[in-house]
């Protein structure tokens, strides 16, 4: 399988290439050049296997050639085995045709760690096949930084090191991160806040010379091994209520896009796709483009959804690439369009993307009260991101005859306060983190300044 740039100008890479490379030269997106079909016998055949075994199948395509498969299948096992729960991402009936489809069972309490627990076995295998090794930087206010310390933790050939603002995570969120003490994860905290972090790394990224020829890798949401192994999810829990013999619909909650991308491509691939619905939080950029064409920036707010504030989808880019006919050219002036000021979809892609997605915006009272409500009427406590999918799902479905399936994307115990305020206090946390408040933590405090940062990253890189 090979992979090319949405804005047309990068070279095509192999997969290897893809997973050890963020953003194209050209400052697109990698996808790939064909997607590959599943028929509905393939299809068929899924039901009934292990999570592990249909993630084989739907990534083999994806991986070709770059991993033979018994070692890959060995992989993802492995991947999956980290997840509490037998069925990984199991699905939850909340009523006669409404279901959740659980995907906060892995280590960190949030979807981000179905993708994350591979990206990091990914990169581990091809730099030992390749004797080399790569450091990985990031920053977070929160969740990303725990997923991914989490999937990189036990890799050999990856030193990982990951900026939080200091005293502006939650606790629970600093401990997931600062509490994992392997030998080559780092984590420091900034005097400052998450822009400043972020700064810094995108200054690395820009000047990788510090590292004296180290490759520095990112694992953030543009990465495709992430999105390609979100697109399992939707054919297990597609299969496990009847596709390809029935439509299923899907209602997710969104920011930079990567999750339901991933749905979107599902839907490609030949499973059955009656709906993709958006939910956002009160940054509502992905509504206000497909609803009322309003593809421009707005502020950032603070909302009790954290994980969903953004103020430009990131992942956004890939689905307009295929709305307009993978016309590289086309989205290329499209996007320094939308760089300098306010932007609008032309017609036709607009039209496209209609048939098969809506969107919902829902803002933090709403939140609050949708926790309250599902929880009434099917007695399960919604995490607030959850509840936007929830709300949205209600809203924009258009036939109640097809199983709606909402992607529950975090454990109501990972955000608590808010989960707290809707009524709910003392949510407890899974007994694998149980003691996470007692147990030792590790991190380091440096001024919001690179020079610190790269030097910090340089002595305590590994080998
Ligand atoms: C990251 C995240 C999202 C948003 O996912 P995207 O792929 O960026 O659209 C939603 N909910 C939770 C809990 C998250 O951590």
């Amino acid at each position: 399988m090979r992979y090319i740039s949405t804005r047309g100008q990068a070279p095509a890479l192999g997969f290897e290439d893809v997973v050890l490379t963020g953003l194209a030269s050209d400052g697109g997106l990698y996808v790939p050049e064909t997607l590959p079909q599943f028929s509905a016998e393939e299809l068929t055949a899924m039901a009934g296997e292990s999570y592990a075994e249909i993630a084989f199948r739907v990534m083999k395509p994806f991986v070709d050639g770059a991993i033979d498969d018994e070692t890959f299948r060995e992989l993802v096992r492995e991947t999956y085995a980290t997840f509490s729960h037998d069925a990984v991402v199991p699905l939850n009936q909340l009523d006669s045709n409404h279901y959740l489809l659980e995907l906060f069972h892995g280590p960190t309490l949030a979807f981000k760690d179905v993708a994350l627990q591979l990206l990091g076995r990914l990169l581990d295998h091809f730099l030992a096949k390749r004797g080399e090794r790569a450091v990985i930087m990031g920053a977070t206010s929160g969740d990303t930084g725990s997923a991914a310390i989490e999937g990189c933790r036990a890799c050999d050939h990856v030193d990982i090191f990951i900026l939080h603002p200091h005293n502006r995570v939650s606790e629970v969120q600093r401990r997931q991160m600062t509490s994992v003490l392997a030998p080559n994860v780092f984590n420091v905290a900034i005097e400052g806040n998450f822009d400043d972090a972020q700064a810094m790394v995108k200054a690395s990224f820009a000047d990788q010379d510090f590292l004296d020829g180290t490759r520095l890798v990112a694992v953030n949401s543009i990465n495709w091994a992430r999105i390609m192994a979100q697109t399992v999810y939707y054919v297990a829990a597609g299969v496990a209520l009847g596709a390809p013999a029935r439509q299923v619909s899907f209602t997710v909650p969104s920011a930079n896009f990567g999750n339901i991308f991933a749905g979107y491509l599902a839907s490609r691939m030949g499973l059955p796709v009656r709906q993709l619905v958006i939910a956002t939080n009160a940054n509502d950029i992905l509504h206000r483009t497909i609803s009322s064409n309003d593809f421009s920036r707005q502020e950032l707010k603070a909302t009790l959804a954290p994980s969903m504030d953004i103020v430009v989808s990131s992942n956004f880019e890939r689905l307009l690439f295929e709305a307009y006919g993978r016309d590289g050219q086309a989205i290329r002036e499209l996007l320094e369009h939308f760089s300098r000021e306010p932007a609008a979809l032309a017609d036709a892609p607009l039209a496209r993307l209609r048939e098969l997605f809506s969107s919902h915006s829902v803002d933090d009272e709403t939140i609050l009260e949708v926790i309250r409500e599902a929880h009434q009427r099917t007695g399960e406590i919604l995490d607030p991101h959850t509840a936007t999918g929830y709300r949205a799902a209600e809203v924009c479905r258009t036939d109640t005859a097809t199983p709606m399936i909402t992607l529950a994307t975090a454990h109501p115990a990972k955000f608590a306060e808010a989960v707290a305020r809707a009524g709910f206090a003392g949510v407890d946390l899974p007994p694998h983190l149980h003691d996470l408040l007692e147990r030792e933590e590790r991190y380091s405090v440096l001024p919001a300044e690179l020079a610190a940062v790269q030097d910090f990253v340089r002595e305590n890189r590994r080998g």
